[in-house]
């Protein structure tokens, strides 16, 4: 029925995508009919003609990346039917039209049988973000899509792609509102606000993957000195004080992410002398915090994006858990993360643990935390789970 180029891949090669992994990486693939150019649909055969899937291709080390194991025809319906199971399913987890949450993930890539796809919905407003030039093409057909499921209640979708598609491409994205316009927003999490910038701001916005273990903190905080280092926009730092900590301080290199903590602060109502921001290297300020802190936050952008900053990444997270473990006060807490993808939870969690033993501390692991519901990591691609954390009880 399409008559999309063809990937006929290399004898034995089938099995992983017949497992439904979405990726199919060049070595695997045998020959290609047709002339496929970044971003066209392609139907992937194994060695002996049976048909595995239809995806986007791209001429990089993942040239493949299948969207769907059934001969379909990828039009308006095909993307409508993937966005609202992913719609429905947040429904399922409570996260839609929820007066105390009003920001979520509708979209989580593979995790969703998306790959190459982000969305997230900040409050009426979804920004969208293409990690393929496949996903790229097709943006206003998904804005279209977006618009029939959501009809008035959304206000406006943000496409923010300009640092996300692959650099081998020579697609330049172009940031900017596919539908509506809205600037500054005030977003609620757990009816904690926040306001969001997804034009200028990290990544879509907002870490809305930290929103559960930002409520955990919420067990901790009260009456302790916190200290919240990588803090962006002040999440756990607002958590910490609507649980009753005593002062907390907030430290990012950022100086747009501590001028937005500081307006967080005022419109939770929080009296501003409980707060101090820092805008300076956290690596720094941790070198200096003994005895301080009751209760520290170490939670790092991404130490290694690739297998090559692997070592010096390990080294990066031995030293500031080193630090917050050495430092903390007797009985304190440390809530320690890592968002990196090929650091998974077992290396990270020995990272962890040979820091505590380099500080001649008693350490207890009271938490192992990862990513929230809207995050949800596709069985059959593993590589989908990128976000660890660790509760530390320091005696
Ligand atoms: N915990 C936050 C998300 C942290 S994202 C939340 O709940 O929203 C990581 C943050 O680290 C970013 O805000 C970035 O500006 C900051 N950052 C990166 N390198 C840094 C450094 N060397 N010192 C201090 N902050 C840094």
């Amino acid at each position: 029925m399409n008559d999309f180029p063809q990937v006929i891949l290399k004898s034995g090669k089938d099995e992983a995508v017949k497992r439904f992994h979405p990726w199919i990486f060049s070595g695997a693939i045998k020959k290609i009919h047709g002339e496929p150019q970044d971003g066209d649909n392609v139907e992937v055969y194994s060695n002996r003609e049976e048909f595995l899937g239809i995806g986007h291709y791209q001429d990089s080390s993942i040239t493949v990346r299948v969207f769907s194991f059934e001969k379909i025809k990828p039009d308006f319906e095909f993307w409508k039917s993937k966005l609202q199971a992913a719609y429905e399913y947040r429904k399922k987890i409570g996260l839609i039209d929820n007066p105390e949450t009003n920001v979520y993930r509708l979209a989580h890539a593979e995790g969703d049988g998306l790959p190459g796809l982000i969305i997230d919905y900040y409050n009426g407003t979804l920004v969208m973000q293409a990690h393929s030039v496949g996903m790229h093409l097709i943006r206003e057909q998904l804005a279209g899509v977006l618009k029939e499921i959501y009809g008035e209640r959304l206000q406006a979708i943000y496409y923010k792609s300009s640092e996300t598609l692959p650099k081998s491409s020579k697609i330049e994205a172009v940031d900017g509102y596919l539908f509506g316009k809205q600037g500054l927003n005030e977003i609620s999490e757990y009816g904690n606000k926040f306001l969001v910038d997804w034009e200028k701001g990290q990544k879509t916005g907002f870490f809305i993957d930290q929103r559960e273990n930002r409520k955990l903190i919420e067990k901790y905080a009260k009456d302790k000195i916190v200290l919240n280092t990588f803090s962006y926009t002040g999440g756990f730092s607002i958590y910490a004080l609507k649980a009753g900590a005593t002062e907390v301080h907030s430290v990012d290199s950022s100086k747009k992410a501590l001028d937005l903590t500081e307006k967080n602060i005022e419109i939770n109502h929080i009296d501003p002398q409980k707060h101090k921001s820092f805008q300076l290297d956290a690596i720094d300020f941790l070198k200096d915090i003994d005895g301080k802190y009751d209760l520290i936050i170490l939670d790092p952008p991404a130490f290694a994006k690739h297998q090559s900053a692997k070592y010096n990444a390990l080294q990066g997270y031995k030293r500031i858990n080193l630090e917050a473990i050495k430092q903390v006060k007797k009985g304190g807490f440390i809530f320690t993360f890592s968002c990196s993808q090929v650091i998974d939870k077992h290396l990270f969690f020995s990272t962890v643990v040979s820091a505590a033993i380099l500080s001649g501390r008693k350490v207890k692991i009271i938490h192992q935390l990862s990513q929230p519901a809207d995050h949800p990591v596709n069985a059959f691609h593993p590589e989908g789970e990128y976000l660890k954390g660790l509760v530390l009880f320091v005696e």
